[in-house]
């Protein structure tokens, strides 16, 4: 957990408190009220795939910056705070690879405790399966190095390929498209502009 010296809210410092069965850093300051539960955070990938010469392809991004330059994986990364997790893995394919596509359900999720996911936070990662809509790969040639839209015999030749996009690219070939969790599948009530249900189609 961050060391916290200050209070984010008040600017005194930080003492701790016995709160929901356990100490926990907190602000003691009479009206603040602050407790810090911990870093979490969200991120998100997206498999994009499009049909080539009768062929399913999917979409890999090669990092150009540590950690891992070099390394080709699913377009994502966080979701802002103030940010819908399906238009920000939209707008990560897009800002990654030029490529424009929607979301069409989830594929799968990851939960990793802070440290163990390699970040500084607890982090839940979505993998989103999302419908190709136009464009074709380009990358800023900094923070990308390459895109493309690949066969999985054409990445098992690329070298640098990592796990989990791999399997999710794998998911999203070997399942119906519409199966896993979408968004709007129960009710008016997940088409609001701040907040979204996922849900199961039947
Ligand atoms: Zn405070």
């Amino acid at each position: 957990m961050t060391n916290l010296n200050f209070c984010p809210k008040c600017g005194q410092p930080i003492s701790s408190r016995h709160d929901g069965g356990r100490e926990r850093p907190a602000c003691l300051t009479d009206g603040c009220g602050f407790i810090h539960f911990g870093d979490f955070s969200i991120g998100c990938a997206g498999v994009v795939t499009r049909e080539m010469d009768g062929e399913l392809q999917a979409l890999l991004v090669q990092r150009g910056q540590n950690p891992f330059a070099g390394m080709w994986q699913l377009p994502g990364g966080y979701a802002e705070h103030d940010e819908l997790l399906s238009l920000a893995v939209e707008r990560e394919v897009y800002e990654e690879s030029g490529i424009v596509a929607s979301v069409h359900d989830v594929l799968a999720f990851r939960h990793a405790l802070a440290g163990s996911g390699g970040g500084p936070s607890t982090n839940i990662y979505v993998i989103f399966r999302l419908n190709y809509e136009s464009g074709e790969p380009r990358v800023d040639g900094d923070e990308i190095k390459d895109a493309g839209f690949y066969s999985l015999p054409e990445m098992e030749a690329i070298e640098g390929v990592q796990g989990l996009s791999k399997w999710g690219i794998e998911q999203a070939l070997q399942s119906v498209p519409g199966s896993g969790l979408s968004i709007g599948a129960i009710d008016e009530r997940s088409k609001r502009n701040d907040w979204q249900l996922y849900g199961l189609t039947f």
